[in-house]
């Protein structure tokens, strides 16, 4: 069965389009309970930022929400829309500021103004039973493609699934290259990582084709510029090609799959809790057998910037911490029949598993 996904439904990209964004709710304005709900990132209260200018009008709500206490969660979602609904309605919109964390948040919430009961009901694919409301994501970091991906991924009492279905991906996104400046270096790679890996793995494995190779090649040479070659680092024209580069690498992903580094990367998320982008370069760093030269470019890029990943992790783990991310890795058969074909477990075991996980 081949892959028929909804995309986002509008885009504005460039410097300064932010300011497009009180213009681009007005239409909006008067459906549901006639207030707009913004959810932006805590990060930038108070702050003089770009993205702290957010074009809130009187009858609006405001939510900041802190992302570094924890990845998004199920009871997070179900709080915002409880909260919100009790005491003014149903919004007219939402509209999620932040990187891809605030804008999982900002997807999930949409969907669950409309659907009864708690967001752990509708982690999975196509759960979810009535379309959601009007929803905007502005990214303030660029690496996830949480902007245009179908997924919005939270982590319940039981698992870290996305609510994944047709009303998923915004309606608007507002790609503002403005909004990625500063970033912190490590911030700034790791995410931005996460492209790079996506676009590698969506094109080493069986469900490649020429529709994803041809997002994937393109945002590979952007990462280039932007992570390798002369001119490579922080600057304004290498924020804007990593923009567009987070775009088409997670539509490379969606029509083609990850692999044997994000497979590992979910279960080190799940026991320690280390940040998506995070836990892939530690997992990638150690993958040549899967990703050969890449792994090599890969390690040409950590130096260039300067970063410092940890090594000999795996030596203060317990025998029960790898069993444990073995499993939830063991678990996800979509990223190892990409990887390493549909008899995958003929050739990998959860054993094979663990020592993977015992080399970083
Ligand atoms: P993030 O949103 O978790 O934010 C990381 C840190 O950067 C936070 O401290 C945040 O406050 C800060 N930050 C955000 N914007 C900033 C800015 N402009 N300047 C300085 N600091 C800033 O990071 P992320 O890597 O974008 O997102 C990771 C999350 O995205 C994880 O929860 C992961 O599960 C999810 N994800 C979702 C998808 C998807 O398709 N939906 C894909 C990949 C990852
Ligand atoms: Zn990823």
């Amino acid at each position: 069965m081949h892959k028929n996904f909804r995309n986002v439904d509008k885009v504005v990209f460039g410097r300064g389009s932010y300011s497009q964004l009180d213009e681009i709710l007005k239409e909006k304005r008067n459906d549901n309970d006639k207030f707009m709900l913004f959810i932006v990132d805590k990060y930038f209260e108070g702050k003089d930022h770009p993205a702290a200018k957010v074009p809130a009008h009187p009858e609006d709500v405001v939510m900041f929400i802190d992302v570094d206490i924890e990845e998004p969660t199920t009871d997070q979602i179900d709080y915002v829309r409880d909260t919100v609904k009790s005491t003014k309605g149903i919004p007219a919109g939402i509209i999620g500021i932040g990187g891809g964390s605030i804008m999982d948040i900002a997807k999930a919430s949409s969907l669950m103004f409309t659907n009864e009961g708690s967001s752990q009901l509708y982690q999975g694919l196509n759960l979810v039973k009535n379309p959601g409301i009007y929803h905007v994501g502005v990214p303030t970091l660029a690496g996830t493609g949480a902007e245009v991906s179908i997924t919005a991924v939270v982590t319940g009492p039981e698992k870290k699934l996305g609510l994944k279905c047709d009303w998923t991906p915004f309606n608007q996104i507002v790609l503002d290259p403005d909004l990625i400046k500063d970033v912190p270096r490590d911030q700034w790679f790791y995410t931005g990582m996460d492209t790079y890996i996506h676009c590698i793995e969506s094109e080493s494995g069986i469900y490649k084709n020429v529709f994803s190779l041809a997002y994937g090649n393109q945002s590979l040479d952007l990462c280039r510029d932007v992570f390798i070659r002369e001119g490579c680092g922080q600057s304004e024209v290498n924020d804007e090609k990593l923009m567009v580069a987070s775009l088409m690498g997670a539509l490379s992903l969606t029509y083609s799959e990850v692999g044997a580094c994000h497979a590992l990367s979910y279960g080190l998320s799940f026991v320690f809790g280390y940040r998506h982008g995070y836990a892939n370069c530690l997992a990638f760093n150690h993958l040549p057998e899967f990703y050969g030269d890449a792994v090599k470019e890969f390690k040409e890029m950590v130096k260039k910037h300067n970063i410092t990943l940890p090594q000999g992790l795996a030596k203060g783990w317990t025998e029960d911490e790898i069993t444990q991310m073995a499993e939830v890795s063991y678990k996800l058969t979509h990223m190892w029949n990409h990887a390493i074909g549909l008899d995958w477990k003929e050739k990998l075991t959860l054993e094979d598993i663990k020592d993977l996980f015992r080399r970083l």
